[in-house]
């Protein structure tokens, strides 16, 4: 592998971190998106604790599916795991987008990600398919990873929220990750304002169905 493989992934894996951060969907150091290498056997990622205003193509990781290793670049975010598990389970999925989009965690946690009320916009229909969450599990554990990755090996689910944390999202690409990303979050804020005009009702049993 010389080093100038995957500059266009690499460009398109930039330019999202970029637009998460301006959506303000992560802060500064928070969330990170990886998307597979032509090696398909490999993924690039975003590195540990950086800006990312200032991230370039040189500071992502490269990682080895098989063996979990880096095989180029900076040192690979800390939630690589649950990127490489994903990986592992599901071999259509070319990119995964973590972030900590504010009103889909409000929604989770007052119970309004429900099939029927996010089913209700043509927009989630179309573009999203089954939400699924995960107990509250330390960032960067195996077991976080794990969990993660069960709920997606399950093929309807496009989206996993983990409990005081953020969300995880899958993509057959990296344009497919980030416009779930964002219909989530606008279905989101959709259900949230609905809530808080009364016109829906507020049932305390999170998840979604
Ligand atoms: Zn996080």
């Amino acid at each position: 592998m010389e080093r100038g493989f995957d500059v266009g992934i690499r460009i398109k894996l930039v330019n999202a971190v970029r637009r998460l951060y301006l959506r303000g969907f992560n802060s500064t150091f928070s969330g990170n998106v990886s998307v597979r290498s032509s090696y398909k056997n490999h993924f690039w990622i975003t590195p540990r604790a950086y800006d990312k205003a200032s991230l370039t193509i040189e500071d992502l990781s490269l990682v080895d599916i098989t063996t979990g290793n880096r095989i180029m670049g900076a040192e690979p975010s800390s939630e690589y795991k649950v990127h490489l598990e994903i990986y592992r389970a599901r071999d259509d999925v070319n990119a995964v987008i973590h972030t900590h989009q504010v009103y889909t965690m409000v929604a989770y946690k007052a119970g309004l990600l429900k099939r029927e009320l996010l089913e209700d916009s043509y927009e989630a229909k179309a573009y999203l398919g089954g939400i699924s969450h995960v107990p509250r599990l330390e960032p960067g554990s195996w077991d976080l990873a794990k969990a993660v990755s069960q709920q997606l090996a399950d093929k309807k689910n496009v989206a996993v929220i983990m409990d005081g944390h953020g969300v995880v999202l899958i993509g057959g690409s990296i344009d497919e990750a980030l416009n779930r990303a964002e219909i989530l979050e606008m279905e989101a804020m959709r259900l949230v304002n609905l809530a808080l005009l009364g016109v829906i009702r507020i049932d305390r049993a999170q998840g979604w169905g």
